[in-house]
């Protein structure tokens, strides 16, 4: 029978970052402008490592390579990343490829199908979400010429919210939104507009319109975005996407909770409160800002306390 894995995240400097990871999360941040936390990832651009436990210092990588029994899943590679990010500036307006572009024109990536859960957000935030062109030719024109007005889907977000957005949407986080990011794991970003900013050096930060444009689902598609809580006793579960990327849920759990075991390796994320996970005979503490994997074979759980989790699964 398998036990919880506890990883420790690596955090990423950003022109767009600030102190939220600290101050939301207290997280240890290198500086001032921490931009992300790789909370739950295998890629080689920043492997989560495990803490505590008889794997105790592995890479989340070395650990999907060498101990399979522990995921039971037939992707060659780890194929989730979960991060969370604090925008305290917009990013910059991008689009991500799917898989079949990656694989040729990025070494073999993976593509990026990612989605949001909205952690926090400042009164009068807002992302970018989908555009406006009817066709590639005028996608091109309105980029080439920089009509962002008119070309951005502009929308507000409030805490709760949640957003998928899948390879070839063109998206931006605003500034003051921190975000659960649940995306395939994959570190290749289009930019398509950065608002002329510079970067510490005092240069424009690169662009790559060719690949953009070439990727961008024209014209917009509509996203769904209902979902539906399920209520159980002392649970309420909301599912907000699951295909063929990765299933998306939040937990909330009010009171003492009992399991039955997962069929999927799984991946959790502590965004508020705090409690326990009994698994077998073992009791682990759950805090805010804890990110665990659940192996397969663990068997059946109970979790007790005011807690809510975001849990994905392939
Ligand atoms: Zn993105």
């Amino acid at each position: 029978m398998n036990v919880p894995i506890f990883l420790q995240p690596v955090f990423q400097e950003r022109i767009w970052g600030g102190t939220k990871l600290k101050d939301l999360f207290n997280y240890p941040i290198p500086n001032n402008s921490t931009g992300e936390c790789w909370a739950i990832s295998a890629h080689p651009n920043g492997q989560s490592i495990v803490k505590g436990g008889v794997f105790q210092g592995m890479s989340l990588g070395e650990l999907w390579n060498s101990k399979p029994e522990l995921f039971g899943s037939s992707s060659p590679v780890f194929p989730l990343l979960t991060k969370i990010l604090d925008a305290s500036d917009n990013l910059s307006v991008q689009v991500h490829p799917d898989d079949g572009y990656a694989d040729k024109n990025e070494n073999g990536e993976l593509g990026k199908t990612e989605c949001w859960y909205i952690l926090d957000a400042e009164p009068d935030a807002t992302i970018i979400y989908g555009h406006e062109a009817s066709s590639k030719q005028e996608l091109e024109y309105m980029i080439q010429s920089g009509e962002w007005e008119k070309l951005l889907r502009k929308i507000p977000v409030k805490q709760g919210d949640f957003f998928y957005v899948p390879s070839g949407t063109l998206h931006a986080l605003g500034k003051g939104i921190v975000v659960l990011e649940t995306q395939q794991s994959s570190d290749t970003t289009y930019r398509v507009y950065d608002y002329g900013r510079r970067d510490n050096n005092g240069n424009l930060r690169e662009l790559h319109l060719g690949k953009a444009i070439e990727v961008t689902t024209t014209p917009q598609i509509h996203i769904p975005s209902s979902y539906v809580t399920q209520k159980y006793d002392g649970l309420y579960i909301t599912q907000f996407v699951s295909n063929s990327y990765f299933t998306v849920e939040k937990w909330e759990i009010t009171n003492k909770t009992k399991l039955p075991a997962h069929p999927k390796y799984s991946l959790i994320s502590v965004i508020e409160g705090n409690g326990y996970i009994f698994i077998q005979d073992g009791k682990y503490i759950l805090n805010k800002g804890d990110h665990l994997i659940l192996p397969v074979d663990c068997g059946p759980y109970e979790i007790d306390g005011i807690i809510q989790l975001i849990i994905s699964h392939e």
